[in-house]
C-alpha cells in the first residue's frame, strides 16, 4: 500500500501532460478548416443576408476587446444545419466568433465602433442596393462596424447626391427668420412641421426636406446641415 501513490500519480499525469507538444495541450478546432475556409462555407452555406446579420448578432456590446455571446436561437438552428454538414467546424461561439464577425465585402473583422450616420440622408433604394452590396458594415447605429465600409459609405453618399440629399431647397433665408421669428404665423408654422420653434438659433435657415421615406416637411438647417430635431 503506498498512501502518497494517489498525489504522486495526479503529479505524474500533470507532467506528462505538460510534455505534450504545445498544439496537442490546445483544444484547437479547426483540424482541417482555417477560419477564411469557415467564412467561405458559412457565406457559401446561408448567404451574404443572413452571413451578415450572423456577424452583427454576435455580440451584444461594444466591447474591447470584443466578447461573444451565445448564439441567439435562430443561430444555434442554423449553426446545427452547417456543422450536420461540415461536421470539422467548431461548436463553441468564441471560436465561431473570430471568425465571422467578419466583412465578407472588405475581407476583414468587424471594429468597435459606430457606421456612417449622417441625419439628412435621403432614403433610396440605390441606397439601399448600394448599402447591400458595397458597404454592409459602414452605415447607421452599429456597436461594430467595418472601416472600409464605412469609407464607402461616405463616398457613395458623395457621389450620389441627387438620391441621398435630404435638403431640397430653401424656404426662409436666415435673416428671414431672425426678423419674423416671433410671428405667430412663423410659430404655427414650425409646429406643423414639428420644429421646436423655441430651438430655432440666430442663423438658422428653414429648409424643404424630402426623407425619401414618403415624408416631406420642413426643417431647420444650420450651417449648410439639417439640425436633427430631438423628441
Ligand atoms: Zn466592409
Amino acid at each position: 500500500m503506498n498512501p502518497g501513490g494517489g498525489a504522486e500519480s495526479g503529479k505524474h499525469r500533470f507532467l506528462a501532460a505538460a510534455r505534450l507538444p504545445l498544439p496537442l495541450r490546445l483544444r484547437i478546432w479547426p483540424l482541417h478548416m482555417t477560419p477564411s475556409d469557415l467564412r467561405v462555407r458559412f457565406l457559401d452555406f446561408c448567404g451574404p443576408v443572413k452571413f451578415r446579420k450572423f456577424a452583427r448578432s454576435l455580440v451584444k456590446l461594444s466591447d474591447e476587446p470584443v466578447r461573444f455571446d451565445r448564439l441567439r436561437y435562430w443561430q444555434e438552428m442554423l449553426w446545427a444545419r452547417f456543422i450536420a454538414r461540415y461536421p470539422d467546424a467548431p461548436s463553441d461561439v468564441n471560436d465561431i466568433g473570430p471568425c465571422l464577425h467578419w466583412c465578407d465585402v472588405h475581407d476583414a473583422p468587424l471594429l468597435v465602433g459606430s457606421g456612417h450616420q449622417p441625419v439628412d440622408l435621403r432614403h433610396s433604394e440605390s441606397f439601399t442596393r448600394a448599402r447591400e452590396s458595397e458597404f454592409p458594415h459602414g452605415y447607421g447605429w452599429l456597436g461594430y462596424h467595418c472601416p472600409a465600409c464605412r469609407t464607402a459609405c461616405i463616398q457613395w453618399i458623395d457621389s450620389h447626391p441627387a438620391e441621398c440629399r435630404m435638403l431640397q431647397y430653401r424656404i426662409y433665408n436666415a435673416g428671414w427668420v431672425v426678423v419674423h421669428r416671433d410671428d405667430p404665423d412663423f410659430q404655427k408654422t414650425c409646429r406643423d412641421g414639428y420644429i421646436p420653434w423655441d430651438e430655432i438659433s440666430p442663423g438658422d435657415e428653414i429648409w424643404a426636406i424630402d426623407t425619401g421615406r414618403g415624408f416631406s416637411g420642413i426643417g431647420p438647417v444650420r450651417n449648410g446641415r439639417l439640425v436633427p430635431i430631438m423628441d
